[in-house]
C-alpha cells in the first residue's frame, strides 16, 4: 500500500501509481576566472566561508546545494501535477481558476470596497 503525496489517498499495491523524481540543485554558470582572481589572496574569504559553514546545520547546508525528492502520485494528482507542477496540491485555485475577472480580483483581495 502506498500513499499519494498529493492528496493523501491510499494507493493499493497493484493500482496505477505515478512517481515523480525532483532534483533541486543550485545552478552555477560557468566561472569566468580573471587574472585578478588568480593573484589575489583567497585565504580570508575561505576562512570566513568555513567559519560560516561550521555554524550551519549539515543537512541544511547540503539542501542548499542539492535535494532529491521522490513523490508517489495517484492518477488524479498526476494529471494536476502535469498541468501545474508548482501548485498541484491546491485543489481549488489551480484546478478551477476563477471564471470571471471580478472573482479573480476578489481572490487577490481587490474589489471588495467598490461593491460594499
Ligand atoms: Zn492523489
Amino acid at each position: 500500500m502506498y500513499q499519494c503525496d498529493g492528496c493523501g489517498a491510499a494507493i493499493p499495491r497493484k493500482a496505477l501509481r505515478y512517481q515523480v523524481s525532483i532534483d533541486v540543485r543550485a545552478a552555477y554558470d560557468t566561472l569566468e576566472v580573471s587574472l585578478w582572481d588568480l593573484v589575489r589572496d583567497h585565504r580570508r574569504e575561505m576562512e570566513e566561508l568555513v567559519a560560516q559553514m561550521s555554524k550551519t546545520d549539515a543537512t541544511a547546508l547540503e539542501e542548499q546545494v542539492y535535494k532529491k525528492m521522490v513523490l508517489d502520485l495517484c492518477p488524479q494528482c498526476q494529471r494536476r501535477f502535469i498541468l501545474s507542477p508548482l501548485n498541484f496540491r491546491s485543489h481549488d485555485s489551480a484546478a478551477t481558476p476563477p471564471s470571471d475577472i471580478d472573482s479573480f480580483l476578489r481572490s487577490l483581495g481587490f474589489g471588495n470596497a467598490a461593491e460594499e
